[in-house]
């Protein structure tokens, strides 16, 4: 080990005895148990009683807010509704589902919970433990249990909050009564959640007792909060620096390397966080739209308050790139089409899950033929939301700037151009333009405190974005680790994202290795999970030595299928079966030493 030992980027004020003796008390602990830890801590350096609080509240008599977040709404959600509960002077504690000691959830008489679902129906990471455990043989009867569930997810995926329904279910079959019904979220959370929020609180008003000043608070690995006013409701217009494409001219997919000040902003960011973007749609597509519902962008529409040209609605407030049921449902209404009636049958939920995927809300405009009013269309069509990024810049390297990667999504299909909303935005958002920003912490993907612990960066294509953060991160605070990075992408010359920047941080020792799979350069396709398996002894002796893994890119294959190779190896060179290979992962998940980004 590293004689010194520091935090991260928090300077250690201790000596190096004591921060390694430190360093040696908190390995291989379990989240729980580094955050009682960290409540001890700060409870002691306040100087406040450590047992005023605990003592008055009977174990299940607070409420307890969990969540399981992958991009950061669900940790919104349940922060802001944890604190409207605090206000009103009722016990509460806040908690992210790994942290959350499951032998408590027995005692528990009021639970709330705030999760995500992810594409095909699957917990976020932070809640894959708990998940489980509440769904399987071992969770225990719940006949005191009060509780209420919201659910986030984005409709334009068949399995529509399914964790949330999953969990709703399993708390009523286990003897819970329901605190608030089942609220069922789409990206245009508060939509959703603001109601069902204040439906708890009103009744956690009625059952819970008052206990004032007795509010106990399990602190959660977040960043600290900025003091900016800036955030995803109020954002920061950035000025674009730069704006280029990083791959040459030949390549099939355009990626982007854009550079955004935020000078002045109070903004302060991690290596691991995202970059929230408020997009436009794309003016060509505004236009198509308004041709083919033969509408006038200067009509004035008036809607929860506000008038605007419908043009302006449709560029800046509605989501027009991505198809939903309830647009299917609704444009089935206006069009009259036998066929879209019958794809919106139970019964073909396959062929209905390919037309979300497929077509985007245009398309139906232009197969299906309807008549629409302005009005109508405004109140049908889903509020735009941000898109989030990953920064792939470190501020010790960059200062008030933060960088982006991005692949402009642009496509022929059923014979017309179809782009995406944001990248496209992005793509021509020229120098000095300016771009609506905001941070959103990912506080799953973080270096590791520990600076001398190396790290496995798997990123293919965009994924790469923050692995290029933490490097710059690493090489600024002189981490002592070592650094090995797994890309792909489609061909070397064309599209090999960042080059110089990795042989110069090969050179300077800030990258020890890296392994690269291109994909259409040969016959046979290769992909980053191939290089894992080549390396698979070595990769396998670096985790039993503490390495951090992480995995960032596309969540519907590539993550599985690096998890699936991950798992072989693992099974090869530590001598295990495939279960106790999984089950070593999944420990390596629940202690936060494997991190996903992805989506
Ligand atoms: P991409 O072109 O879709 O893929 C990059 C490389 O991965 C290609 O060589 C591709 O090969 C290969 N690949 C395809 N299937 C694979 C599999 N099952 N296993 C391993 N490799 C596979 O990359 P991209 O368009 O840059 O997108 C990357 C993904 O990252 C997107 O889903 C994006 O949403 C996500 N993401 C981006 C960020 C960001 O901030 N930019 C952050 C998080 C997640 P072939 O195409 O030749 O098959």
């Amino acid at each position: 080990m590293n004689a010194v030992v520091s935090p991260g980027p928090i300077a250690s004020p201790l000596p190096v005895d004591k921060a390694v003796q430190l360093e040696r008390l908190l390995e291989g602990l379990a989240p729980h148990e580094l955050y009682w830890i960290a409540a001890r801590s700060s409870v002691l350096a306040a100087g406040v009683q450590t047992v005023a609080p605990v003592a008055r509240v009977q174990a299940g008599e607070r409420v307890t807010v969990l969540y399981g977040s992958q991009t950061g709404n669900a940790r919104r959600i349940a922060e802001q509704l944890s604190q409207r509960i605090e206000l009103a002077h009722l016990p509460v504690r806040l908690v992210r589902a790994d942290a959350y000691p499951q032998r408590e959830l027995a005692q528990e008489r009021y639970l709330v919970v705030v999760i995500s679902t992810q594409g095909e129906g699957e917990p976020p990471d932070d809640a894959r433990g708990l998940v489980e455990f509440i769904t399987g043989r071992r969770a225990p009867r719940l006949p005191s249990l009060q509780f209420a569930v919201l659910g986030l997810g984005d409709s334009s995926y068949p399995q529509f909050c399914a964790i949330g329904r999953q969990l709703d279910a399993r708390f009523a079959e286990l003897g819970g009564t329901r605190l608030a019904s089942l609220g069922e979220a789409d990206v245009d959370v508060e939509a959703v959640a603001a109601p069902w929020a204040s439906a708890v609180l009103e009744r956690a008003r009625e059952v819970v007792v008052k206990t004032p000043a007795s509010v106990t608070r399990v602190p959660t690995l977040q960043a600290v909060p900025s003091r900016t006013t800036y955030s995803r409701e109020q954002p920061f217009a950035a000025t674009v620096l730069a704006n280029q494409r990083i791959v040459s001219r030949d390549s099939e997919r355009e990626v982007r390397h854009l550079e955004l000040s935020l000078e002045d902003a109070g903004l302060s960011y991690e290596p691991g966080d995202a970059l929230g973007v408020w997009p436009q749609n794309p003016p060509a597509l505004v236009q198509q739209w308004l041709d083919v519902l033969q509408l006038d962008g200067a009509q004035e529409v008036s809607h929860e308050g506000r008038s605007l040209p419908l043009a302006r609605w449709l560029s800046n407030e509605r989501e027009l790139t991505r198809l939903t049921r309830s647009f299917v449902t609704a444009h089935a209404a206006a069009s009259g089409s036998d066929e879209l009636v019958r794809a919106l049958q139970p019964e073909q939920s396959a062929d209905f899950a390919r037309l979300l995927a497929e077509y985007q809300p245009i398309d139906l405009l232009r197969l299906h033929r309807g008549v629409w009013q302005a009005q109508a269309l405004v109140v049908a069509l889903r509020p735009l939301t941000p898109r989030l990024y990953s920064i792939a810049s470190s501020t010790r390297a960059v200062g008030d700037e933060v960088h982006l990667t991005i692949a402009t999504v642009s496509y022929h299909a059923h014979g017309e151009p179809h782009w995406g909303a944001a990248t496209s935005f992005l793509a021509a958002s020229d120098e000095d333009a300016r771009v609506p920003v905001f941070i959103e912490p990912n506080e799953r993907f973080r270096l590791p405190a520990d600076p001398s612990r190396d790290i496995i960066m798997i990123g293919p294509g965009t994924g790469v974005a923050p692995f290029r953060a933490f490097v710059q991160e690493r090489r600024e605070t002189g981490a002592s680790g070592r650094n090995w990075l797994f890309f792909g992408n489609r061909h070397f010359e064309q599209d090999f994202l960042y080059q110089l920047e990795w042989q110069e941080a090969l050179k300077q020792g800030a990258l020890h290795r890296l392994d690269l799979a291109f994909s259409r350069d040969a016959a046979e396709k290769i992909y980053v999970q191939h290089r894992l398996r080549e390396h698979g002894s070595e990769l396998y002796a670096w985790l039993k030595d503490g390495a951090h893994l992480y995995v960032c890119g596309d969540a519907t294959h590539m993550a599985k299928d690096v998890h699936a190779a991950l798992i072989d190896i693992v099974a090869e060179h530590g001598g295990q079966s495939t279960e106790d290979a999984k089950d070593w992962l999944a420990e390596l998940l629940q202690q936060g030493r494997y991190a996903r980004d992805v989506y």
